[in-house]
């Protein structure tokens, strides 16, 4: 409800002044947590749409925070984005994940890392550059390796796309489009865009089996995809009935809580052992 007194609200702004300090504390917080490692890597497997043998994972990374406990990305990313942490935060996940893929392969699971990008670490000069680093470092084939973009960060950077993933691709990393039908994309940019993966937004898929538009939407994607010779993965199948109809429509693999949620990477080598032995 609005004040009586005009000036007397510019002084009493409770949620505004809480959400900035709020905020304040938070970056200070999170610098905290990448120099005392109190990140983690979680594992989220991506299956084969046909039997559900496990083809991949994705990393996305958790805050074990000393007192607020295990956080999602969804706590703290756009803090981190913010105040410029994004970078750091995006190097360490890339060289965790790079170093646990390659554990796998030792293992004799030759399962596909997939990264997420941000918008800033791969606008930034030296991004393959670190990239290369990474799979140096942790002695891991680049094959294994895929990088997830999203959509809006594509279409706003076509000339970094072209700097930035075309040494990369050439070298065999993987490059996936993130939250692919959000971004508002012409068909005609998309299908020259190096990519090897699109990667079909969640909200598609909870609306498939209930609505028309979000059907048509994923029936689209896929046959663009297909004449294209690209993979697909579906994303937040939840549900049966979803996991039917993206397997009817040729969707390649599937990533949500009806297979697995993400992980601890113990888990996920016990989750893909059993998985490939099935
Ligand atoms: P995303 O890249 O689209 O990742 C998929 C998100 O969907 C994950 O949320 C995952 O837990 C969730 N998900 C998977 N299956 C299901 C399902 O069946 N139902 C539902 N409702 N959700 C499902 P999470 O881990 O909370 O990550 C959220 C977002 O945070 C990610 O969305 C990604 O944009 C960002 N993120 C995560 N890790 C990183 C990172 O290392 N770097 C950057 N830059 N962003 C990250
Ligand atoms: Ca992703
Ligand atoms: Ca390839
Ligand atoms: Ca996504």
């Amino acid at each position: 409800a609005k004040r009586a007194g005009g000036s007397a609200a510019q002084f009493f702004e409770p949620t505004m002044n809480q959400s900035a300090f709020e905020r304040l504390v938070l970056e200070n917080e999170l610098r905290d947590a990448v120099a005392q490692d109190q990140l983690v890597v979680f594992y989220q497997p991506k299956v084969l749409m046909t039997d559900g043998a496990c083809a991949g994972a994705e990393a996305l990374v958790r805050w074990q925070h000393p007192t607020a406990g295990l956080l999602s990305p969804g706590a703290f990313i756009e803090a981190a984005e913010e105040c410029g942490l994004i970078g750091e935060i995006g190097d360490w996940v890339l060289r965790a994940a790079c170093r646990e893929a390659a554990a796998w392969r030792d293992r004799g699971l030759e399962i596909p890392v997939a990264v997420n990008v941000s918008a800033m670490q791969f606008e930034r000069d030296g991004f393959s550059d670190s990239v290369l680093e990474a799979l140096a470092a942790a002695n891991l084939p680049p094959h294994l390796l895929e990088l997830e973009l999203t959509e809006s960060i594509a279409m706003e950077n076509p000339e970094r796309v072209i700097e930035q993933v075309q040494p990369l691709r050439d070298r065999g990393v993987n490059f996936a489009i993130d939250d692919f039908g959000t971004g508002h994309s012409s068909l005609a940019y998309l299908t020259r865009m190096p990519f090897d993966v699109f990667k079909i937004d969640q909200s598609f898929v909870r609306d498939m089996t209930t609505d028309h538009h979000a059907r048509i939407v994923v029936e689209t994607i896929l046959a663009m995809a297909k004449s294209l010779k690209l993979e697909t993965v579906a994303e937040g199948v939840e549900t049966p009935e979803q996991h039917q109809m993206l397997r009817a429509q040729g969707a390649t693999l599937a990533q949500g809580f009806l297979f697995a949620r993400p992980m601890p990477a113990g888990d996920f080598v016990a989750f893909a052992t059993e998985s490939h032995t099935d």
